[in-house]
């Protein structure tokens, strides 16, 4: 396989003369700044917030790529992942005409991302254990077919992908393969970040919002060849992370033992929620998972999920989703947290 990102990329994009900010054009930080229209006497706030914040995250990407074994170069920082899913489509799918591959149950917004962008979308569902159908993937590229979505750990269902089943997507597939690892500070195998070099039509998607608890901060990730994240810094908006968050997330990275030990403090809580649910009469199945959350098979996921409700516990219903009939979705809590969820599930009675 010849991967050519230029064979992929939305023409209009290829050819835009992307907008320069004041803070692109002078990047220094001494002197005397009359050149963005800020309000040079502060702001109406307790601290000033009056200047301008990096375009381009610097600092930011020095500390993440230290910790992931990438270059800055390599990485995006996006408003959320909910940026990056947007500028996937926006960057290399023409609306009305492009496709994109996501293989159900899985994330919602690569269906709503590619419903606002006008983009046709190609389900192929997981086989019944949640793994890759390849075969099928492979069969149901077509050349309009700029972007498959793949999420692993996934979300609804918790499991990883099977390596070699991405490894074959990436070598028989022509458009970009987005692999969302939004968990995989969780899982038991190593992220994908550091198979870039392999595969030019790789991007890994991350985020702030789970392990490192900052969801509140709207802070999501891209990694993939300088190439694309070079595409990415022309469309993106030009202050697109506000620079109360990039020092949040410079705290952040200074302190990844904190996250670590969140970690394992969730995956122990994980390991002992996931026994005491299985002794209740009617949950009849608890899906492998590589997350912070369990997928639980109930005998009536609608009457659980209302029950809890009613006792102010809240759970994502998940039943009506493809392949998880009679689902709750678990998100790990504390241990008081997961000590209440057990105390009033015991007292439900299907
Ligand atoms: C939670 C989650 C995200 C994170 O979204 P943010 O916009 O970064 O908060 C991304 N992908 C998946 C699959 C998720 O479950």
């Amino acid at each position: 396989m010849s991967f050519n990102i230029n064979s992929i990329i939305r023409p209009n994009i290829k050819s835009l003369k992307p907008y320069t900010s004041a803070r692109d054009e002078y990047k220094g930080k001494e002197g005397v700044f009359l050149d963005a229209n800020e309000n040079s006497f502060g702001s109406a706030t307790h601290t000033a917030y009056n200047r301008y914040p990096d375009p381009i995250q610097w600092e930011v990407k020095e500390k993440l790529a230290i910790i992931k074994g990438v270059k800055p170069t390599n990485i995006l920082i996006g408003n959320g992942s909910d940026e990056p899913i947007d500028l996937l489509y926006r960057c290399f799918c023409t609306p009305g005409v492009d496709e994109v591959l996501i293989t159900p149950p899985t994330y919602g917004m690569y269906e709503v991302s590619a419903n606002i962008n006008d983009i046709k979308l190609i389900k192929v569902s997981l086989t019944s254990d949640f793994q890759l159908d390849t075969n099928g993937i492979l069969k149901a590229i077509t050349s309009k077919t700029k972007l498959i979505f793949l999420c692993s750990p996934n979300n609804p269902t918790g499991n990883l992908l099977k390596r070699n089943d991405i490894y074959q997507i990436l070598n028989n597939f022509n458009g970009l393969v987005v692999i969302d690892e939004a968990y995989i500070d969780f899982a038991s195998e190593p992220s994908f970040t550091l198979e870039l070099d392999k595969f030019p039509n790789l991007v890994v998607l991350q985020t702030f919002s789970k392990a490192w608890g900052l969801a509140n901060l709207r802070l999501g990730i891209a990694y993939a060849s300088e190439e694309i994240i070079d595409i990415f810094n022309k469309v993106k908006p030009p202050y697109n992370v506000n620079g109360v968050s990039q020092s949040l997330a410079i705290e952040a990275l200074n302190n990844e033992e904190k996250k670590n030990k969140d970690v394992e403090k969730i995956i122990t809580e994980r390991e002992k929620l996931k026994k005491e649910l299985l002794e209740l009469p009617y949950v009849t199945q608890i899906y492998p998972t590589d997350a912070n959350f369990l997928l639980v098979k109930t005998t009536n996921g609608n009457a659980v999920y209302d029950f809890l409700i009613e006792h102010k516990v809240i759970v994502r219903n998940r039943s009506n989703v493809t392949l998880c009939e009679g689902c709750i979705r678990i998100t790990i809590g504390t241990e008081k947290e997961n000590a209440t969820l057990i105390e009033k599930m015991k007292i439900f009675k299907s």
